[in-house]
């Protein structure tokens, strides 16, 4: 496995590598890895002849009051996970390196990023479509790898690639939850026990949720309300927003009538963290009127 820091060193690497006829996968991460980002390095591994996965904290994508001093790094854990995963290079980058000026030119997210997380989170998907946007620059033509489980960020990174002609191909990968259902996340470590527990309400309330849907409910205001209401039901939690969306426009769904897309986000003490499911009802519209 091959480490860069320098952009130009890895980019290098990939254009022989396309040029001998192996085609790469990208995973873009923020380091601090665990089984949710490994998934993504095993998904590129048994589609892409070379794999690379990326390790940068992205200053971009933190607004001023969030952690991205207090941000988890462990890069010597990181690159024995991504050898033991089989990757062969790795791209992590200084700050310096990556935004050698202060990033006077920005891609905007557009609507797209003003909604859900991105109403508490003001410029955080400029952010995350800008380094993306660098990194699919820097990798050229090839697959990149997210995750299901940051869902806005999937959407907009879609959105991103097709509306700027990125010659690559972004592919969506199941959320990995721990054995309570707590969807991985860096940011799990920031958890107590006691707020560990509290944190499977997302996931409980995203489950309860996606069945009534299954089972008929077409309210899509009824369905966020009811995730609401259980997520607030947990003392050691404060809701942010729970939300029953289309999973293209991620606008509000009122009369459910396809697959949707069930959202939440909520604090446990320090740490702000988000969940989803996408919804389908089993037996498609009712007929007539
Ligand atoms: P991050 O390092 O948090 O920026 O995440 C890097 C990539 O890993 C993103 O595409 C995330 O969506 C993905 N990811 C993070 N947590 C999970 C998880 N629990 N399951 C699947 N993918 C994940």
């Amino acid at each position: 496995m091959r480490v860069f820091q320098s952009i130009g060193e890895f980019r290098a690497a990939l254009v022989a590598d396309r040029a001998a006829g192996r085609f790469p996968g990208l995973v873009p991460t923020m380091g601090y890895l665990h089984d949710g980002h490994a998934s993504l390095i095993r998904a590129a591994r048994s589609q892409c002849d070379v794999v690379a996965v990326s390790i940068f904290v992205n200053p971009l994508q933190f607004g001023p009051a969030e952690d991205l001093a207090a941000y988890p790094r462990d890069m010597d854990r990181d690159l024995a996970v991504c050898e033991a995963e089989g990757a062969d290079y790795v791209l992590a980058p200084g700050v310096e390196e990556m935004y050698p000026e202060p990033a006077p030119v920005r891609v905007s997210a557009g609507r797209l990023g003003e909604v859900l997380c991105g109403a508490s989170r003001p410029g955080h998907f400029d952010g995350v479509a800008t380094v993306v946007a660098k990194l699919f620059n820097i990798a050229g033509p090839c697959r990149a790898y997210f995750g299901r489980k940051d869902a806005q960020q999937l959407v907009v990174i879609r959105q991103m690639a097709r509306a700027l002609d990125f010659p690559v191909e972004v592919v969506g990968c199941p959320t990995v939850r721990e054995a309570g259902g707590v969807a991985m996340s860096s940011r799990n470590v920031y958890l107590s026990d006691g707020e560990r527990g509290a944190a499977a309400v997302l996931y409980k309330a995203l489950v309860e949720a996606s069945g009534l849907v299954e089972s008929g409910e077409r309210d899509g205001a009824r369905i966020a309300a009811l995730m609401g209401e259980r997520i607030s039901s947990e003392p050691l939690t404060r809701p942010d927003y729970a939300a029953c969306v289309d999973p293209a426009a991620l606008e509000d769904v009122a009369r459910i009538e396809g697959p949707v897309l069930l959202a939440v986000a909520a604090w446990f003490g320090g740490a702000r963290l988000i969940d989803n499911t996408t919804a389908t009802p089993r037996y498609g519209a009712p007929s007539g009127g």
